[in-house]
């Protein structure tokens, strides 16, 4: 067993949410570590669309402040990661259009226009004729494969500490903090914080209700004039990367800790994209993936102390995790050093689940 390391805190978990929090805990002086088992950015964060879906009026009520105020927050995060890391993390699309029953229109107190076809038609020249009613939502997409290479470097370069490769095998209170046990070395820490997404149950911190919600996608190709914004109805989206890549998403499968592409799937998914874009019946395929999104009972992130002393859960973000990421940094760093978070926190406790 190898050598003592000693940090302020010590993070599980370096997908985006884990990554995002201790660039922030850095830049309030704190020392930290972040300790990956697999290689940092490959699990949920790299495989989700990046839709900044704030204003889906598909999201839980109870989520709308945080997801507001991480939108607010979004374009300094953005900043911050390009001048850390020098790497660009353009915004692909600004705006969505988006399939819903009037109901669900009158349900939120967004004030959403609606579209007509032939607005709609303007930005996807393809849109097939359905008849179904469509609204605009004001929101931005990005790439979140141009998010995974830069914010381990920005990470890196405000001086944090990532180990990959290291599992967090058991953490114990010990006097003053924690001890953070990995194959190879014990960690003290002042504070440990559980941001292990899907997996994030299986650390043995209190029994927490995280499930794995598998996601499969593809990427076709397209040209960009074809697709200027994200086409999202209840069944699939389409996201153009503004460069002839669409990446159409996703399926909601509750199948464990499977990752396995299934062929069929992708195929209904294409299909039910076909429908509205006929196009992309005929169009080249570019890559299929599929990830687990960190779901829980209530569909709303997991935010708050866990019942071991100095720990904190950070997860749960389901579907909107790459959104979240910049309200998630700011307010458990404000919770972890006693100040009033931003937005607050309640309806977040781990402690809603005992
Ligand atoms: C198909 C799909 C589409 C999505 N689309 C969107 C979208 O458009 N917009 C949006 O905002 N969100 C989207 N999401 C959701 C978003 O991707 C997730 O909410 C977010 O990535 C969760 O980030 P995370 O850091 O908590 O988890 P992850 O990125 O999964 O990172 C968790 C990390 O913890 C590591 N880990 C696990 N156990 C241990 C351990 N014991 N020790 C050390 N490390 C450990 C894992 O290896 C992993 O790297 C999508 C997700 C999927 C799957």
């Amino acid at each position: 067993m190898g050598r003592p390391l000693v940090a302020d805190i010590v993070i599980a978990g370096g997908g985006i949410i884990g990554l995002s929090l201790g660039l922030e805990l850095r830049q309030r002086g704190l020392s930290v570590i972040v300790l990956e088992r697999h290689h940092a950015m490959q699990a949920a964060s790299w495989a989700a669309g990046g839709m900044l879906a704030g204003r889906d009026p598909e999201n839980p009520p109870t989520l709308l402040p945080l997801l507001l105020r991480s939108l607010a927050l979004y374009p300094a995060y953005l900043e911050r990661m390009q001048a850390l890391s020098g790497d660009a993390i353009p915004v692909r699309t600004r705006r969505t259009l988006q399939q819903l029953d009037a109901q669900k229109i009158f349900a939120t107190d967004l004030n959403i226009p609606l579209a007509s076809y032939q607005e709609a038609q303007f930005m996807v020249p393809g849109l097939a004729d359905t008849g179904e009613k469509f609204i605009w939502l004001e929101e931005a997409s990005l790439d979140p494969r141009d998010i995974c290479r830069a914010l381990p470097v920005a990470f890196l370069a405000e001086k944090g500490t990532l180990l990959e490769g290291t599992p967090v095998l058991s953490v114990e209170q010990a006097k003053d903090g924690v001890v953070v046990e990995t194959p190879r070395e014990h960690i003290h820490a002042a504070a440990f914080v559980n941001c292990c997404g899907a997996w994030a149950g299986e650390l043995g911190l209190g029994g927490l209700p995280v499930e794995p919600v598998k996601g499969q996608m593809a990427t076709i190709a397209l040209a960009p004039e074809r697709l200027r914004c994200v086409l999202r109805t209840p069944e699939f989206y389409a996201i153009p990367r503004g460069d002839g890549r669409v990446a159409i998403g996703a399926t909601v499968e509750h199948a464990g800790f499977d990752q396995t592409i299934q062929e069929p799937s992708i195929a209904v998914l294409l299909r039910t994209a076909g429908e509205f874009l006929p196009e992309v019946n005929d169009a080249p395929r570019l890559e299929s993936w599929a990830g687990l999104r960190p779901g829980t009972p209530d569909g709303l992130p997991i935010l708050g102390a866990a019942e071991m002393e100095h720990c904190w859960h950070a997860t749960g973000h389901y579907r909107n995790g790459v959104l979240l990421a910049p309200a998630t940094a700011l307010v458990m760093t404000q919770l972890m050093l006693g100040e009033t978070p931003d937005v607050s926190l309640d309806v977040f406790a781990p402690s809603r689940f005992v």
